[in-house]
């Protein structure tokens, strides 16, 4: 055990595992990451993993882009695969949203996105099985999809370790050491690691990491259910990534066979103890999801619900994530509160919290866009569309 360290990660979630990878990449020597659990066995382990570029905020949109750059040349940028499937994605909206929906097109497009919208003739080309009722219109994105969270993960943490990175499983960070407003030191259960650099990329524990550091991080933690359906039998699943926001469902394949469900918004978010919430799905959810995917893939009412599970958002009053130096604590830094939509980003965030780490400074994105002072100065980040869509 370290008993020192240049810098300390808390969480190896897909996001604390770039971020640890990204500051050994950027010259950072001694970089431990404690991780709880087992890597990815927070959120990162129950995500969809979809991967879309359809954003309303510019800040957002250059971190996916380089995200999706990284997802798709994943071995020459990291090392290993992530499990990339570039299928396509489309983003299917009710009338209402069309006034936002044109507004992040152009600015997509204006940032090099390979987006545009599509009419019904031209996805039912792609998907001829779907039914389009409600739905007023369609951004394609051609170079989106999805990946395997656990396994980009565990290509983070390998390539961490590769380069001399120490990765802690099964080791709870109990508290920390502050002294005159600087991060002094880590504690754990196999003693101190004193360190001047603290990353809190704890998910939906990150509240209380903060709390630990004197620091007030606005984080609900809410409970999502996903099912999945075998679709071996229908034809086989759909055969791009959708995020139906008017059915308020996002469906894509998972493997060859199988159909990956879930609830977007708008809908109800329960707020639970990431200690001790209900870990099976709902009945009612499980009924009303297959409903929705049936009523727009009505060849496929015979398919049948295999599984069905729930995981873990850490949500932040705008949906956004709460990322960098925390005023008042030198050497504490926030990589978390991703709200639902943090896998997609994570290869571009480990990017900047190096940079912002070692340099000084990040470069990549506006870094104090997503500062925790935003919501004491109430300049939250807007979303066309709401929730986790941002
Ligand atoms: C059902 C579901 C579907 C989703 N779908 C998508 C999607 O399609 N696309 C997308 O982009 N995003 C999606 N997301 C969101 C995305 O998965 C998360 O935002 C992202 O994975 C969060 O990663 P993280 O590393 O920030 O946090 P986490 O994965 O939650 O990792 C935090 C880690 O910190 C550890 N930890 C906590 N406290 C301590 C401590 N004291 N000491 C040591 N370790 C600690 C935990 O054990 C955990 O492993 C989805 C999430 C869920 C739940």
């Amino acid at each position: 055990m370290f008993r020192t360290a240049d810098a300390v990660v808390i969480g190896a979630g897909v996001n604390g595992a770039s971020t640890a990878y990204n500051l050994v990449k950027a010259g950072l020597r001694k970089v431990v990451l404690l991780e709880k659990g087992l890597i990815a066995s927070g959120g990162t382990g129950r995500s969809a993993a979809i991967i879309r570029q359809h954003y309303s905020h510019p800040d957002l949109v250059r971190l996916v882009k380089r995200s999706v750059e990284i997802f798709h040349h994943f071995d020459d940028e990291v090392g290993g695969s992530p499990g990339f499937v570039n299928c396509g994605w489309a983003f299917l909206v009710p009338d209402y949203v069309s006034e936002g929906f044109d507004r992040n097109l152009e600015m997509q497009r204006s940032l090099g996105i390979d987006t545009r919208e599509i009419d019904r003739r031209q996805l039912l080309e792609m998907e001829p099985r779907i039914d389009l009722g409600g739905v007023d219109r369609i951004a394609w994105e051609p170079g989106a999809g999805y990946a395997d969270p656990h396994a980009t993960t565990a290509a983070y943490a390998g390539r961490f370790r590769d380069r001399g990175g120490r990765l802690l499983s099964l080791t709870p960070v109990e508290g920390l050491r502050v002294e005159g407003g600087r991060v002094a030191g880590v504690r754990t259960p196999r003693g101190e690691i004193s360190t001047g650099v603290v990353v809190n990329a704890a998910g939906p524990w990150a509240g209380r990491v903060a709390a630990w550091a004197g620091v007030e991080a606005p984080i609900q933690v809410t409970r999502e259910e996903e099912i999945l359906m075998e679709t071996a039998e229908v034809g086989g699943p759909p055969r791009l990534v959708f995020s139906d926001m008017a059915k308020a469902i996002y469906y894509r394949p998972h493997g060859p066979s199988r159909t990956l469900v879930g609830r977007g918004f708008p809908k109800e978010y329960r707020q639970v103890d990431p200690d001790g919430y209900e870990r099976s799905a709902d009945a009612d959810f499980i009924r009303e999801t297959r409903d929705r995917f049936l009523q727009r893939f009505p060849s496929f009412h015979k398919a049948l619900a295999i599984d069905a599970y729930t995981g873990l958002y850490d949500v932040t009053p705008d949906w956004n994530p709460i990322l960098g130096r925390v005023e008042g604590v030198e050497g504490f830094y926030m990589c978390a509160g991703f709200s639902g939509h943090g896998f997609k980003i994570a290869p571009g965030v480990g990017e900047l919290m190096a940079e912002e780490i070692v340099a000084g400074q990040a470069r990549a994105a506006d870094i104090s866009r997503f500062s925790l002072s935003r919501f004491r100065r109430g300049d939250l980040i807007g979303g066309a569309y709401g929730g986790n869509r941002a």
